[in-house]
């Protein structure tokens, strides 16, 4: 394969590029698909990885360069994988504490034991929108789901997932810890490996 100098991220948001951009190195330049488009695709797949990929073609498409999307989410084993997909939006859009106060509602009655989950990053990149062989890599961050918030960093579920390598919540790492263990953090450096050797 062509070594890649550039790929467009399938995100607008700045924060999640600089981060990426950090794990990935500086062999290959990320540029945000808002410099293409405005217009966000549909999510309309089960998966994490199938979201994944259908962001990245849209980049692809809009950019005509090679594009790079991440999915990614918390899925709690006792609830079959949930808020999986749906994480952002699991209380209906009504942001992070809602979404942490029905995930502590859902699990109210599971003891210790029940109470496994893992972050989930799905990347995928395409060399073109209709690339018949996507490179997919995907990060997994186990974990259990407190009884109660702790810590007052990062975001999302961050207060409500516990770390077993670190004993502690998630939001009480330094950015720069959590950047280390992190689900985007696995799954960024099997994509930098397998560009490496591709
Ligand atoms: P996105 O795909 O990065 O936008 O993440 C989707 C949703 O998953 C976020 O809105 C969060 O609710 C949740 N999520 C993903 N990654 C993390 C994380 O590192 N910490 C906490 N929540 C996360």
């Amino acid at each position: 394969m062509k070594a890649l100098t550039e790929l467009v991220l399938a995100s607008h948001n700045a924060g999640k590029l600089k981060e990426l951009q950090a794990m990935l190195g500086g062999t290959v330049r990320l540029r945000s698909v808002g410099e293409f488009s405005q217009v966000e695709p549909e999510e309309t797949g089960l998966s994490f990885v199938e979201n994944a990929i259908l962001k990245a073609r849209n980049a692809a498409r809009v950019s005509g360069l090679p594009a790079l999307a991440d999915d990614s989410g918390l899925a709690v084993d006792a609830l079959g994988g949930s808020p999986g997909i749906y994480s952002a939006r699991y209380a209906g859009g009504a942001g992070d504490a809602a979404n942490n106060a029905k995930l502590l509602e859902a699990l109210r009655d599971v003891p210790d034991e029940e109470r496994g989950a893992q972050f989930v990053c799905a990347l995928a990149l395409v060399r073109h929108a209709d690339d018949p062989l996507p490179i997919l890599c995907e990060g997994l961050w186990h974990g259990r789901i407190l009884h109660a918030p702790r810590g007052a960093q990062g975001f999302g579920y961050d207060p409500l997932f516990w770390v077993p390598e670190t004993d502690c919540a998630s939001a009480e790492l330094p950015t720069e810890e959590k950047n280390r263990l992190s689900h985007r953090a696995r799954a960024m450096a099997l994509l930098k490996a397998r560009l490496e050797t591709a």
